[in-house]
């Protein structure tokens, strides 16, 4: 059974994951996450991913 919310690794807030699994409105709200590490973050807390300007997703 797949995962219906992530929680933040930090603070432990949770967002429901959308049906139809497209993660970009919890990307666009400020969440970040390492899937293969199972780290999320929160709009609130320190990003567990960081976006640099060519687009790639670095550790901060
Ligand atoms: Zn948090």
């Amino acid at each position: 059974m797949k995962p219906t919310a992530i929680e933040c690794t930090r603070c432990e807030v949770v967002a429901d994951l959308p049906e139809d699994r497209d993660h970009s409105h919890l990307w666009d709200a400020g969440w970040r996450w390492i899937g293969t590490e199972g780290l999320f973050s929160c709009p609130e807390c320190p990003p567990v991913v960081v976006v640099d300007e060519a687009g790639f997703h670095l550790r901060p």
